[in-house]
């Protein structure tokens, strides 16, 4: 008997740590690739052969590729390196073809220089135009046949207009229109937006709390009255799941909160969550409805939250403790361009909402799975990525240092030097 021989990795990275994030929280010291998959972590020395490119991790730190469940990456593109909530910055106008595709490919570099390797562009569609409109998804589908893209792209179809109203009709209609065809591992449309509400400190959140003119907010969704806007939503929420979507739902208030969890199922999500409450959190939880929350935008508009309704409501808005405590099926994200797309700087927010002080490992790897599993689950893709197990995706990132060993303040300082998607190294730092 002859051992059968190992056909050679692609790819080798070796003496380090690699967190895989599997099932178990597997820990090895090296992973082998082949045809875009892990085929090893840990003892890869049998996968090297003479064609096989080996990279010595120097004790650096590997974990999955991050996946951001909710960024404008043709809009951050179209503004980098200039945020929403920064000085006052004129934006690249995108009106053309070419400004859609140097605006994508920009937002793929700043993607590959930190880490992220799969995200979720959150809404294009045909009643949208420049970074929103439906030809978005045309240029990610051309960008794609030409082995152009960095990152594996989730899209939400929008039937509206971003933060802005939206119309049964329209959204019946907009159901209808085609979507390119892609390799879904690469360029996936699997469901819709809808904006139930804006945002409190523009006054727009539907809440029983009162802004300081009295007044309460609405449904972004048309309707002549509070009941006929909810019924509407409902009946979007339902056309979507009829064509086969997940749906995810811009709600800030409890009050749109209240009118979407009713109508949303397993795998669908709500989007940003700000004054959600602890019934809805258990609500969620038990039907595996899941939140994508942005740590440095709650830190960063909670004054301003104080300004709309109050320092009390503004005190409990993004409770994120309760939120994990729910068990609700979380995910972390950026919403770039409106803040940095940089998760460092998130995780590090989310560990000021936490209290957490000084090391916590349990807590950041529980925090890093919302940028990784947990988004991978949001994407209906929790099978083949998310984790580092043998015949997932080989999406990773080198960390210079090891994550679950610094202050979750101090992770904006620890640098991301390797890139991989797919198996391709898409950035070297
Ligand atoms: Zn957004």
């Amino acid at each position: 008997m002859t051992a059968q021989r190992i056909r050679p990795a692609d790819l080798v990275v070796h003496g380090g740590t690699v967190r895989t994030f599997d099932a178990e929280d597997t820990v090895a010291d090296g992973l082998a690739v082949r045809d875009g998959r892990v085929v090893a972590a840990g003892a890869v020395a049998g996968h090297i052969g003479p064609d096989t490119e080996v990279l010595d991790l120097a004790g650096r730190t590997v974990l999955p590729g991050i996946n951001d469940a909710h960024l404008h990456a043709t809009w951050l593109g179209a503004r980098w390196p200039h945020p929403l909530l920064g000085a006052p910055h004129e934006e690249t106008p995108v009106v053309t073809a070419g400004d859609r595709r140097s605006a994508i490919l920009r937002a793929g570099d700043v993607c590959a220089s930190l880490g992220i390797t799969s995200y979720t562009e959150p809404g294009l569609g045909p009643g949208e135009t420049g970074c929103f409109a439906a030809e978005v998804v045309d240029e990610y589908a051309a960008l794609h046949r030409e082995g152009l893209l960095r990152a594996r792209v989730t899209v939400l179809r929008l039937f509206g207009l971003l933060d802005g109203p939206s119309a049964l009709p329209d959204f019946a209609s907009g159901l209808a229109t085609p979507v390119p065809a892609a390799d879904p591992e690469w360029l996936a449309v699997t469901g819709v937006k809808i904006f139930a509400d804006g945002i409190p400190p523009m006054r727009t959140a539907w809440t029983h709390h009162c802004y300081a003119d009295g007044s309460h907010g609405a449904l972004l969704v048309d309707g002549p009255d509070d009941d006929t806007r909810a019924v509407n939503l409902a009946a979007m929420i339902t056309l979507a799941h009829e064509a086969g979507l997940v749906v995810g739902v811009h709600a800030t208030g409890e009050r749109s909160i209240e009118a979407a969890l009713g109508h949303l199922r397993e795998g669908d999500h709500l989007v940003h969550g700000d004054l959600v409450t602890p019934a809805q959190l258990r609500r969620m939880a038990g039907r595996g409805v899941g939140l994508t929350t942005q740590p440095a935008i709650a830190t960063a508009m909670r004054p301003m939250v104080a300004t709309a309704l109050g320092d009390e409501v503004a005190a409990k808005a993004w409770p994120l403790r309760q939120i994990l405590d729910a068990g609700v099926r979380l995910t972390l994200s950026s919403d770039a361009p409106v803040v940095t797309p940089d998760w460092r700087i998130h995780l590090a927010a989310a560990g000021e909402l936490l209290g957490a002080r000084g090391v916590t490992p349990e807590l950041t790897a529980r925090l890093l799975r919302c940028y990784t599993t947990e988004a991978a689950a949001q994407d209906g893709s929790a099978t083949w990525k998310g984790s580092l197990a043998p015949g997932m995706a080989a999406d990773f990132c080198v960390l210079a240092d090891d994550p679950l060993g610094v202050a979750l303040a101090d992770l904006p300082s620890v640098a991301v030097e390797l890139t991989v998607t797919g198996g391709r190294i898409v950035h070297k730092g």
